[in-house]
């Protein structure tokens, strides 16, 4: 029998190589701490698609707190309202100002300390550490706890999934287990219609809901 590194996490990671979201531009390599923070902050609630219009001229910008801290709130506000997402503009703002001030600019590699941070919640906080600092864990919004709770056929709201998933995180390879189980899950693993038929570790999956 197959342990859950073989059964799900290597097949996962193989279908993210061939058809995961490489083209965002937050997932770009050699982006800063800050340029992976703010992302995770517009992404809030938010879909990618609408993220990606926004973002490369946001942290072309803004590319550090100090940026902006420099620029009026309104000048923010403007590049992201067309979007939906005014109200980041302050998140990011008072964000680059409690870095600055406690952090001398920098993005904290500590799990609480970043969970301080306005605007910034659990699966944000995990997300940076993730990205930015090569943490092998996981995050866990809805779509992973949907894929999760499928596989190992476990309740959605079981305490037990956030456990589960960091102890799945491989070894040096976190950020692309996270991208990978965003991806599947939003592609493959859907709410509503999950193709089970084409999914790469169907078999092994013990959903009660698989269709197949
Ligand atoms: S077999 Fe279906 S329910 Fe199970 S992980 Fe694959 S797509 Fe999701």
């Amino acid at each position: 029998m197959l342990n859950p590194q073989q059964s799900f996490v290597g097949p996962l990671l193989a279908w993210h190589e061939e058809n995961g979201r490489h083209r965002l531009p937050w997932r770009e390599p050699g982006r800063s701490a800050f340029e992976i923070l703010i992302a995770e902050i517009l992404l809030q609630r938010t879909t990618a698609a609408s993220v990606s219009g926004a973002y490369l001229p946001i942290v072309a910008r803004y590319p550090s707190p100090e940026t902006v801290v420099a620029a009026s709130p309104e000048a923010i506000e403007r590049r992201i309202a067309p979007l939906g997402l005014a109200k980041r503009a302050e998140f990011i703002r008072r964000t680059s100002q409690q870095l600055i001030a406690r952090h001398s600019g920098d993005v904290p590699r500590r799990y609480a300390d970043l969970l301080e941070l306005h605007g910034v919640g659990d699966y944000t906080a995990r997300s940076v550490l993730i990205h930015a600092f090569d943490e092998d864990i996981a995050a866990v919004d809805t779509n992973v706890r949907r894929l999760i709770s499928r596989f190992f056929d476990l309740p959605p709201d079981s305490e037990v999934l956030p456990h589960l998933a960091d102890a799945l995180a491989p070894s040096r390879r976190g950020s692309d287990f996270q991208h990978a189980m965003l991806d599947f899950a939003a592609d493959v693993c859907t709410a509503r219609t999950p193709q089970c038929e084409t999914c790469p570790f169907g078999e092994h999956c013990r959903s009660s809901e698989r269709a197949v």
